[in-house]
């Protein structure tokens, strides 16, 4: 398996860096996870082709993890792709982007591809392939607004969080969270990598977190800019166990797993 991290940033846009976006290679299968805005031109920029993507997978529908969505298909249909597209979506989350696509003009008749909704449920096993999985379960990232569902009663409100297996390896992915609690959404599990966003929570939290998860790898993405200096900061300071465990991951930063 390759991992590559085709944005690292946080919702912040930046000259010089993508919103966050992580590929999956394994032998038959390229998964993306998130396409927020601009992820055309992330994969452009790291000599991806947009026909190799088999399948997306969106953790919540926030702009900066969703909303390249439309733009990429575009990409994928001049490019004439054929073969379908597989998108991993929550179940509660698969009316919003098929009517997304729908609003884009991306209308199945016109596509020339067929996209196939693979709908997932919390906490229930997904096979991609025979050798990759993974698992989800809701994290707090959206939890402030359940108090507008009254007057947006379409509101769909899932963020997940993530486990991803393949063969004998485990990645746990936090995805945009609410709270340090949801850092423990998988503390069952001790896994080989674990790859934290520090936006929503700060790293110094993290570390002490990590002291009940004992992961072999922390790599740490979805922050911005401005964040850059605090966080080198902090890496700069960590005792000696720490410092070849922790790595602040960069766009393009890709690595066999
Ligand atoms: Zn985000």
């Amino acid at each position: 398996m390759k991992i590559t991290f085709l944005g690292t940033s946080s919702g912040k846009a930046s000259t010089k860096r993508f919103h966050s976006s992580i590929l999956f290679s394994s032998e038959n299968n390229n998964l993306l996870v998130d396409a927020g805005d601009g992820i055309s031109r992330a994969l452009v920029c790291n000599g991806i082709k947009f026909n190799s993507i088999d399948g997306i997978l969106f953790t919540h529908l926030h702009p900066d993890h969703f909303s390249g969505l439309a733009a990429l298909i575009v990409q994928m249909k001049m490019m004439n792709r054929i073969e379908p597209l597989q998108i991993f979506i929550h179940e509660s989350l698969i009316k919003v982007v098929k009517e997304f696509l729908v609003r884009s003009y991306l209308l199945p008749e016109k596509m020339g591809f067929e996209i196939h909704y693979e709908r997932f449920k919390d906490d229930k096993p997904f096979n991609i392939t025979e050798k990759f999985s993974f698992l989800a379960r809701k994290n707090s990232h959206l939890s402030d607004l359940e108090k507008y569902r009254t007057k947006y009663p379409s509101l769909s409100l899932y963020s997940g969080s993530f486990l991803f297996e393949s063969v004998d390896k485990k990645i746990i992915y936090t995805s945009d969270i609410g709270s340090e609690e949801d850092l423990l959404l998988f503390s069952e599990i001790i896994p080989d990598l674990f790859i934290s966003e520090v936006t929503h929570i700060s790293l110094l939290t993290l570390l002490e977190k990590i002291k009940i998860l004992k992961p072999k790898t922390i790599y740490l993405t979805h922050y911005s800019d401005e964040e850059i200096p605090k966080l080198s900061e902090i890496m700069a300071n960590l005792p000696n166990t720490l410092k070849e465990k922790v790595i602040l991951a960069v766009d393009s930063l890709s690595f066999d797993f």
